[in-house]
């Protein structure tokens, strides 16, 4: 199996990435991959509208995880997750076992390759144990990147939505858990991506609606093209399944007056500096 894995923060454009580079790839665009155990126990929805265990493509691999390992969902989920995170965790053979068995049953259903935009958040490993799972032939890394200031205006709205929605999630510092978050991912990132048989760098504002399928394209030919038919329908990606519109990018005229005020990008400056100096070492891997 082929694993194109999207890292960095979230709020980047990794939605739209991943579903183009699977179309122009022939893979199964995935989505949050990560979420794919904790999301079915607590019952949200895969892309298609069905719930994960009713899904065509997910059902049966949950079914045939559960069986196998004879743990229940919640506590799958709870597994993978301590693998993830915790680097003493006590878990990584659970893990190796549960992503062998989603991935012998994707390629039994003629699925060559996976486009997996779990990204790095809280540290997030998950691409360092995908690199050393047997069924896994190769992992390419794209390191998406999105200016602080642009991320932190996204985290604020969004935080705006969620109340609009009735979900009230408490976050008493969101602009400075967001710059922290955001350094401490883009960091690792570039720290540990190199890793994977290729390591490129993307950068959110190349990705306009006319040129994301230009991108997807460069980012794919030199892994050949054609892995099969592409599947889109059945990602992990909570956010695409609530959004009535469909996935798009803001033109450029729209982000221009939703510029973030000064206080954040003040806040932002030495940060977003930081991580743009060390990215610019390694602007030679970057394709765009
Ligand atoms: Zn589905």
């Amino acid at each position: 199996m082929h694993i194109v894995y999207i890292g960095g923060y979230g709020r980047s454009g990794s939605s739209i990435l991943d579903r183009e580079l699977s179309s122009s790839l022939g893979a199964l665009s995935g989505g949050e991959l990560c979420n794919l155990f904790e999301w079915s126990a607590s019952d949200r929805r895969c892309t298609c509208g069905e719930g994960f265990h009713r899904c065509d493509v997910w059902g049966p691999i949950i079914e045939s995880v559960t069986s196998r390992t004879g743990l229940d969902v919640g506590e799958v989920a709870r597994r993978v997750a301590d693998a993830e995170f915790n680097r003493n965790s006590n878990y990584v053979g659970d893990w190796q076992q549960v992503w062998s068995i989603v991935i012998e049953n994707l390629s039994q259903a003629g699925i060559q390759a996976i486009v997996d935009s779990s990204k790095n958040a809280r540290l997030r490993r998950r691409h360092e144990l995908l690199i050393d799972l047997p069924a896994v032939g190769s992992v390419e890394y794209i390191h998406l990147y999105r200016e602080l200031s642009a991320v932190v205006l996204s985290a604020k709205s969004g935080r705006n939505q969620n109340l609009e929605l009735g979900v009230d999630i408490p976050d008493r510092f969101p602009i400075s858990r967001t710059i922290a978050s955001w350094l401490v991912a883009n960091l690792y990132s570039r720290l540990s991506g190199p890793a994977s048989n290729s390591y490129r760098i993307v950068y959110y504002s190349d990705l306009e609606d006319s040129n994301i399928s230009h991108v997807a394209s460069d980012l794919s030919a030199p892994w050949g093209v054609g892995y099969g038919e592409p599947v889109t329908e059945h990602s992990v990606a909570g956010n695409r399944a609530l959004r009535r519109s469909a996935v798009g990018f803001t033109s450029v005229k729209t982000r221009r007056e939703s510029r973030p005020p000064v206080r954040i990008r003040l806040l932002c400056y030495i940060p977003g500096l930081f991580i743009r100096l060390l990215l610019r070492l390694s602007a030679r891997t970057s394709v765009v």
